[in-house]
Order: structure tokens, then sequence, then C-alpha cells
């Protein structure tokens, strides 16, 4: 029989995740079908109860889920715990467990974008779910330093208290210059005129990164691209955290070149 996966979220008319799926499947042999559910949020623990009755093998978790779904979990990754969110679960036995494989998506963007990690210093705009995978990937990986830059200072300080959080109007002052990293959803559909910082402030960096990936090329990226500088969207991360899910459901390593195929095929539907 077919193993059943599946994207839980709100809404999901928006989502590639099922095409994605279901060309990493193709390329690694798995025999399954990937659903998209849409849970409205009072059934959000009944959602869950019917995964495991009818023997679900895993699902990606997607915005407004990601931290709700930790408290019905029976257990939670060590990365998902420190990020404080978990994208992919797995049920094992009925069981389910949380993993982030965001953290993962994202460090296989960087690599793609020849970007390092080591002793360099970044900035993220935002400090949401997808921030806190991304700056935990970074102190992992030992960048040199990271500032946060948050609309609610005091939110993001109150969580990222080793880090120095600051406001979008000191970002001119800002010192170190190797990579900028928007993490909120400032330009996506249907707000693709708008970038959370201006021409002015990306064209200091060596490095710009945009997790959004709808469209592919966002305000804030055509300012990098205009000025010249490497920059990269956050398809790859897509391709690469749902790469990981399924290394995780079907206890399986794809290798590196499987996700450049992967991807390619990818790019040709955004
Ligand atoms: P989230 O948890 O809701 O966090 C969004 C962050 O953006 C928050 O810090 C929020 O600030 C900030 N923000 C929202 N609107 C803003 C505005 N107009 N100006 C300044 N800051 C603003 O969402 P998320 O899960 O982190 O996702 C963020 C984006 O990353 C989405 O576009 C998502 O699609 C993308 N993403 C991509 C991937 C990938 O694989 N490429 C993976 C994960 C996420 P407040 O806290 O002040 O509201």
């Amino acid at each position: 029989m077919k193993k059943i996966y599946g994207l839980l979220g709100e809404t999901l008319s928006y989502s590639i995740s099922d095409s994605i799926h279901e060309i990493i499947m193709k390329e690694n042999n798995i025999s399954g079908i990937y659903n998209m559910f849409e849970v409205k949020k009072e059934n959000l623990e009944k959602g869950l109860e019917g995964f495991k009755a009818i023997g679900v093998r895993g699902v990606n978790v997607t915005i407004p889920y990601k931290q709700e779904v930790m408290k019905y979990l029976d257990d939670i990754s060590q990365e998902a715990k420190e990020i404080g969110a978990v994208n992919t679960i797995v049920f094992d036995e009925g069981k389910p467990y949380g993993h982030n494989t965001d953290y993962f998506g994202f460090k296989m963007n960087l690599q793609k974008a020849n970007i390092e990690i080591r002793n360099k210093s970044f900035v993220i705009l935002g400090s949401g779910g997808a921030a806190k995978a991304v700056i935990k990937c970074l102190k992992d990986f030992n960048a040199r330093d990271i500032v946060i830059t948050a609309r609610n200072k005091e939110k993001a300080q109150d969580f990222f208290k080793d880090l120095e959080v600051i406001a979008y109007e000191n970002l001119k002052d800002i010192k170190s210059n190797y990579c900028i990293i928007n993490t909120t959803p400032c330009g996506t559909y249907p707000d693709v005129e708008s970038s959370v910082v201006g021409e002015d402030v990306v064209s200091m960096f060596e490095n710009t990164v945009d997790l959004i990936y709808n469209p592919k090329e966002t305000k804030f990226l055509s300012y990098g691209k205009k000025h010249e500088i490497n920059h990269i969207n956050g398809l790859y991360m897509l391709v690469g955290q749902a790469i990981k899910a399924q290394e995780i459901w079907n206890n399986i390593k794809i290798d590196e070149s499987s996700a450049e195929r992967i991807y390619k095929q990818v790019e040709k539907l955004i």
C-alpha cells in the first residue's frame, strides 16, 4: 500500500509542496501519496488524531501551526526544541515525533549560493518561526555575529536574549556587511511591490538572501541584483526541507546530486 504523507496548514491553495514531494518520491522510487490537509484552528488536535487513525506516515506543518502543534507530539528533536518550531512530523507506530527541517533547507540554500557561515556576520530581518531556524543554523555553524532587525524589539529580544536586536531605522548604522536575510513575508504574493528594507540598505551587503520563493525575484532581491550583489531566493530551502522530510519519513539518505536534479524540476513550477 502507498504510504500517506501531506501538508498540514490552514490555507494551502498557494502551496507547491505536493508537486515537490511527487518529484522527490519519483526520483527516489518512494511509493506514496502527498495530500493537502487544510485543518481549521479549532480542529488541530482532532486532525492529528485523524492522521494516527488512518495511518499517515508523515506530514509537513506550515503556517500557522508550526508552534501550536508541538504540544500534541510525543517527542521533539533537539534542534526543533531549540528552534521552538516543528515543520515535519513522523508517525512511528502511531506516535507523532516532531522535527524542524527548515534548518537543513536553509543550510542547503546558503551552500547553493556559496555563502559561508563560519566567522561571517549576518543581519536577519524579522524574528518569527523561520528566523528562529535560520538563526539556530547560523549559530551552530559558527557565524561571527548575528544582528536581528524587528518591528517589536522587546518581543524579539525576549526570545533571542544573547543577540543584538535593532529597529529598522538603525540598519543604516550597521557595521557588519556580509549577508542580509529577509525572513519576513514582505514581498510575497499578493504584496509583491513591497520590500521590508530599501535599496540603500541592501546595497550595503555582499550577499542577499530572501526566504520567499514566490515570486522568484522579490523587490528585495531585485535591489541585490541591481547592485550586482550575490543573491538567492528561498526555493532551494523549500526543496531542501522537503528532501530532509522524506529522509526522515523513509529512513533514507538522498544524495546532493539528486537534490540539484529535483531543484531544477521544481524551478519550472514557479
Ligand atoms: P512568522 O512566524 O509569521 O514570522 C514573520 C516575521 O516577519 C515576524 O517576525 C513578523 O514580525 C515579521 N513581519 C511580518 N510582516 C512584517 C512587516 N510588514 N514588516 C516587518 N516585519 C514583518 O512567519 P514565518 O514562518 O517565519 O515565515 C516568514 C516567511 O518565510 C514567509 O514568507 C514564509 O513563506 C517564508 N518561509 C520560507 C521557507 C522556505 O522554505 N523557503 C520556509 C519557512 C518560511 P512581528 O513578530 O512583529 O509580527
